[in-house]
């Protein structure tokens, strides 16, 4: 009989790494608190169940996808959280919760004899459809062979060590690279263009050259000259990174002058853009100021 698992938070990026786990021959057992995001699983088989708690009584391993290190708090070790389910024995948070959070919950849950694992991923919508993510993953040796076949089916498997919280680390250093490569983007594109150059030529340009990076290679060609803003992650989630990033390389007496200055970027795009729009839209904070759009002329 083909393996059953819960899957917790069916938004941007949950949603497509749980049809894959269906279409590989997984069985699901699904919450969400939008019943609507729920609703194209259950169409293909998915089980619905009341509570993550209800969840983790009817499955041996749940994965998780939640916006914030308290959702995952709350989901995981709060009241009806996965910590009373009956059956569970692993938790696999595919969220960017900051190593902090990913500690204090691995505790709660080995008290009660449940096996915690990092796994955050890298790679966006498109990579989360297609399997290709990045998967950092922290836990016991013997229980990541255990999991490995159904990470391999969302992505490249990583195994970073068995402490928990480092596989949080290193999504957080590899999210700031993606988020200071998309808001510098942001501020070069707008003085070219507001200078007079085509801003498909820049891209060409600097695709071809050294100053290459996530934001001009897919980000700006797919969602921002097309003015979609449509890449699918949120401002507020991005704030959230580089929030925990900060926060992380405070507390380990790291110093990041760069990393405070995209955070206070960020902010900015959270309240005079919105926390639910798409981070591509970083790019009209500049634009604001400048007075000019990155699109192509005419
Ligand atoms: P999202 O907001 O699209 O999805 C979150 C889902 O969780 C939603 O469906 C929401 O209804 C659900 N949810 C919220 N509270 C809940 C609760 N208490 N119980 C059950 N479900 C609940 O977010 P996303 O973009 O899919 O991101 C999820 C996580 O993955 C975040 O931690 C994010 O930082 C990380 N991430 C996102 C991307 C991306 O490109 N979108 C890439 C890598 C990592």
């Amino acid at each position: 009989m083909s393996e059953h698992l819960g899957f917790i938070g069916l938004g941007n990026m949950g949603a497509p790494m749980a049809e894959r786990l269906l279409d590989a021959g997984y069985r699901l057992t699904v919450f969400d608190t939008r019943a609507s995001a729920m609703q194209p699983l259950v169409a293909r088989g998915a089980q619905v169940a009341g509570s993550p708690a209800a969840v983790a009584s009817t499955v041996e391993t749940v994965l998780v996808s939640l916006p914030t290190p308290d959702v995952v708090r709350q989901v995981a070790v709060g009241t009806d959280g996965i910590v009373a389910g009956t059956r569970v024995k692993t938790f696999i948070d595919l969220s960017t919760t900051g190593p902090r959070a990913a500690q204090q919950i691995a505790k709660a849950l080995e008290a009660q004899g449940i096996t915690a694992v990092d796994a955050p991923v890298s790679g966006g919508v498109s990579g989360a459809q297609k399997g290709t993510l990045a998967v950092m993953v922290s836990c016991p040796r013997s229980r990541f062979e255990q999991i490995r076949p159904l990470l391999e089916v969302i992505g490249k498997v990583f195994y970073l060590g068995d402490r928990p919280g480092l596989g949080q680390t290193m999504k957080l250093a590899n999210n700031l690279l993606s988020a200071t490569a998309l808001a510098i983007t942001s501020e070069a594109m707008v003085m070219g263009v507001k200078a007079g150059l085509d801003p498909r030529v820049m891209l060409d340009v600097i695709n071809a050259g050294s100053g290459r990076n996530s934001a001009s290679q897919d980000k700006f060609p797919r969602a921002v000259l097309s003015r979609s803003f449509d890449f699918g992650f949120a401002n507020g989630l991005m704030y959230k990174d580089v929030k925990l990033c900060l926060e992380e390389a405070e507390a380990l007496g790291v110093p990041m002058w760069v990393a405070s200055a995209v955070r206070q970027l960020w902010f900015l795009a959270c309240s005079q853009i919105g926390p639910e729009k798409d981070f591509t839209t970083i790019v009209q904070c500049i634009e604001q100021w400048a007075g000019v759009e990155v699109k192509p002329p005419g």
